[in-house]
């Protein structure tokens, strides 16, 4: 019968938006369903494929222009009908991983990045596959012990507790030996919010900072303002908590460092007084364990000290250099560190671990109570729910990888990985010091390099030690070209960063080249090249002396 109805009015236009919905749906279907035989699809061994071809690239980028692949990313309007999967990998290989950066590249020497062990390829699926949300037991079960037992591994490594000690709490829903984060960022301003909130916490009727807010809290305890001290080398995660926290920016005190980039103690010790002095609350004391520039220590065993004679909390910021302490040739560096009262160390960098894991550590299990939170739908009290003390809310189960990694590259695995890098570093340091293009700014503690290239006009007054204020400055231009030029080609790589305190003392700005030895796969002829790299780069450069120069060749850098 519905056939022979004629509804001549009805517009085409609905009739194939109809058959388009039908279409949309078996589309948006199949993308759901999963395979059931189990084989590998089409697209996803094209994704393996694409993968380990950007893997054994060798180069560090290509050489085209940043803005002329800004320009491919100006299109804000959302594409109306669903597209084939195949069609989107063409687009994302040509578009975004062909410009993307080989971080894993052995010649790729400039940051806190690197390559991964391959099991967090197929790991990284098994994750996806799960999705798992570790906020809370309901939606992650097993997730949630296991990573509590990871925490619990990296919190020996720290404080070296006994067997009992970690039995009683690696899984006493009341206790949090540590809490997993995106980032050193967010670990740092973990700690940085329960220092502030155990240091200004409940008594008589006063109910505390958290639910009273700061002035409230200062004004209770009889505090004029609430500060945080570190060195003038504090990552800038502590401004991001200083903000937050509400005590500002301008309460974040920066302490001087000596010429090995390590917080100079007379300095602290007078500040910790002045501070009590002004009425000011001390909320955190803070020392570095592998600082982003350089990669210096800070003297933690005597800040330790001096937090503990003044009450306040010790955070140690060992984001980079916090595996150091796999190493039984190198630990002494980091001695101190078992006394700080919590601890950053990141996954995604000396672990080895993909993107998305900070971990803060706490040596009080009940410390992070103070940030705890509960919901009466989830996060309930008395769970192991992993939300209710941490900054983040859902999260995916990156512990998987940590806890791979530990069992999987074990304690001498990442041993040997923390050693071949600081061996490598010295290497580096030799070559700098032998040959007359480079010079050494600070001496390397770990794992990072500090030097810059000296333009021939210059070696000779380098020797004697005559450079002038205008030496440096051409100096500091040439260097800021060279590392330009070199990044642009895109065959090797280090980083740059502008240095206050070097060999040539304090206050003056030196623009230094960076390299971090962090990469397995360099070896000593990778280093080579990149020094060989950086000297047939510079034979290409003009020998500026004028400021006006510089600032037209790099007036579109960032
Ligand atoms: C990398 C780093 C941070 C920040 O960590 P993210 O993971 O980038 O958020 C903080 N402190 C130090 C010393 C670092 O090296």
């Amino acid at each position: 019968m519905k056939e022979t109805i004629k509804v001549p009015s009805l517009p085409n236009e609905k009739l194939s938006s109809e058959r388009n919905l039908e279409q949309v749906e078996s589309q948006l279907m199949e993308l759901f369903s999963v395979s059931e035989d189990g084989t590998q699809t089409e697209i996803e061994a094209r994704i393996t494929a694409i993968a380990q071809s950007f893997l054994h690239t060798k180069n560090v980028s290509t050489d085209i222009e940043l803005d002329s692949i800004v320009e491919k990313f100006t299109d804000s309007k959302i594409p109306v009908e669903p597209s084939d999967v195949g069609d989107y990998i063409d687009y994302l290989t040509e578009s975004v991983v062909a410009h993307s950066i080989h971080t894993s590249s052995p010649r790729y020497i400039g940051h806190m990045t690197s390559a991964l062990p391959h099991f967090v390829l197929p790991l990284g699926k098994l994750i996806a596959a799960m999705n798992q949300n570790v906020v809370k037991v309901e939606t992650s079960k097993a997730f949630s012990p296991c990573e509590r037992q990871a925490l619990a591994m990296m919190h020996r490594l720290i404080y070296k507790f006994s067997d009992d000690f970690y039995h009683q709490h690696i899984q006493e829903s009341e206790s949090t030996l540590g809490a997993i984060a995106t980032g050193g960022t967010l670990a740092n301003i973990t700690a940085m919010w329960c220092a502030r909130n155990a240091s200004l916490g409940s008594k008589d009727d006063f109910t505390g900072v958290e639910n009273e807010g700061l002035p409230a809290a200062l004004n209770f305890y009889g505090y004029k303002e609430a500060v945080i001290i570190g060195s003038t080398l504090m990552h800038y995660s502590f401004e991001k908590a200083a903000g937050m926290m509400g005590i500002g920016d301008r309460n974040l005190i920066k302490i001087p460092v000596d010429r090995n980039h390590r917080i100079d103690l007379l300095a602290l010790r007078r500040t910790v007084a002045e501070c009590r002095a002004r009425n000011q609350l001390i909320i955190a004391i803070v020392g570095i364990a592998g600082c982003t520039d350089s990669g210096a220590v800070d003297p933690l065993l005597e800040m330790a000290e001096i937090a503990q004679n003044a009450n306040v909390h010790f955070h140690v910021d060992a984001a980079w250099g916090g595996p150091v302490l796999f190493s039984k040739q190198h630990q002494h560096k980091l001695a101190g560190i078992e006394k700080a009262d919590s601890v950053t160390i990141d996954g995604h960098k000396q672990m080895y671990l993909p993107m998305g894991i900070g971990m803060v550590f706490f040596r009080n299990p009940q410390m992070a109570n103070v940030i705890e939170k509960t919901a009466r739908y989830t996060v309930r009290k008395g769970s192991i729910d992993l939300g209710k003390r941490t900054l983040e809310g859902s999260r995916p189960g990156n512990s998987l990888f940590l806890q791979a990694a530990l069992n999987i590259i074990g304690h001498q695995g990442y041993e040997f990985l923390i050693d071949s890098g600081i061996q490598k570093t010295q290497y580096m340091a030799n070559l700098i010091c032998l040959r007359p293009e480079f010079e050494l700014l600070v001496e390397p503690e770990i794992n990072i390099l500090l030097y810059r290239y000296i333009p021939e006009p210059w070696r000779q007054k380098v020797a004697k030690g005559e450079l002038t204020e205008a030496d440096q400055q051409s100096i500091n231009q040439f260097n800021e070209l060279l590392q330009n030029a070199q990044r642009q080609a895109g065959h090797t790589f280090v980083s740059r960063t502008t240095l206050d305190t070097t060999c040539y003392g304090k206050g003056k700005s030196i623009v230094a080249l960076r390299a971090v030895l962090a990469n397995p796969l360099t070896t000593e002829s990778d280093i080579d090249a990149v020094l060989d790299d950086q000297i047939a780069t510079a034979a290409k450069l003009p020998v500026l002396t004028g400021y006006d120069q510089l600032a037209r060749s790099v007036a579109n850098d960032d």
